[in-house]
């Protein structure tokens, strides 16, 4: 299974009615995306950026772009018609933390008028560091940052370059530069006990046997939660652009990585396997997605 029960109270209760950090939870709570943050700061060989960030969201699919104003009143509207809408998250459709100016104003508008909604953003990691403080003062309880490898050799594979305080890296550098941000990042969010799930796009090939030593890592450094995910490999609509004739994992290939990441009984790291991988501007329960009923008409 997934979610072990935590001790700590102060984690419990964060983890209590978020839909994706507890697998009890997701029967009885909303979440929502709202898609704020267009940009990216650096390629991922699945990605062809036509389509939602494939790092937290469902390969192939575009959400329509929302002005932090309009996100805030999207949020107000979802949360008077679903009563369980707990969590707002923003995950795309490019990196969160790549469009701090839009993403950091929709944080601010959805604490300012609804305070009981839970924030929660994704990240492939690159600026994280130098986001953490902002993201504590606004008490963002849940941070995913995507992390496929440890190793710039395995990196190299997965990364073409990386946009870096105004320079482009490519090859092994920029595969090292991420992977340092990374996991420099996740250690600052534990240390502010801002719960961490680790996104992990299993590559067949490439990450597949990389992934453990990745997850272990992880634990080390405070992750709370692993969620690995299968790549979704479908050439005709572009989903691994740089990575041709890739395939995805087999769901035998993905549960075997889960188990061996898990540990006999779970005792190694504390897996995710209830990922849907939503929309980035999903709405409702894990698993149902309600955001055609929210259209701008019904909000503007
Ligand atoms: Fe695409 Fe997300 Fe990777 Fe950026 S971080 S290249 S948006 S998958
Ligand atoms: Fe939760 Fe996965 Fe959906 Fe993110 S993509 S909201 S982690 S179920």
């Amino acid at each position: 299974g997934s979610s072990a029960p935590a001790t700590d109270p102060e984690i419990a209760e964060k983890i209590a009615n978020h839909p994706c950090y507890s697998a009890e939870a997701h029967q009885f709570y909303a979440r929502m995306h709202v898609a704020v943050a267009p940009g990216c700061n650096i390629q991922c060989n699945y990605c062809n950026r036509k389509y939602d960030c494939a790092n937290e969201s469902r390969p192939g699919v575009t959400s329509d772009l929302l002005t932090p104003e309009d996100a805030l009143a999207k949020v107000k509207l979802v949360a008077s018609e679903i009563k369980q809408m707990s969590v707002l998250g923003i995950a795309g459709p490019g990196d969160p933390l790549a469009n701090p100016k839009r993403t950091f104003r929709t944080l601010e508008l959805v604490a300012r008028d609804c305070p009981d909604i839970k924030l929660c953003l994704s990240t492939n990691g690159l600026t994280l560091p130098d986001h953490v403080d902002r993201i504590a003062d606004l008490n963002v309880d849940h941070v995913t940052i995507t992390i496929n490898m440890i190793d710039p050799e395995v990196g190299e594979r997965i990364y073409p370059w990386v946009a870096y305080k105004g320079k482009k890296y490519t090859g092994r550098e920029a595969s090292k530069i991420l992977s340092e941000r990374q996991l420099e990042g996740l250690a600052m969010l534990a240390e502010r006990k801002i719960l961490a799930k680790v996104n992990s796009v299993l590559i067949p090939g490439v990450n597949d046997e990389h992934l453990v030593e990745v997850s272990q890592t992880v634990r080390g450094l405070g992750a709370f939660l692993h969620n690995v995910m299968p790549l979704v490999s479908a050439p005709e609509h572009g989903t691994v652009f740089g990575l041709a004739g890739q395939r995805g994992p087999t769901a035998q290939e993905l549960k075997a990585l889960q188990d061996s990441c898990a540990g006999v009984d779970g005792a190694d790291m504390n897996m995710m396997r209830h990922c849907r991988q939503c929309r980035a501007d999903a709405v409702g329960m894990l698993g149902e997605d309600r955001g055609d009923e929210f259209t701008p008409e019904t909000y503007q």
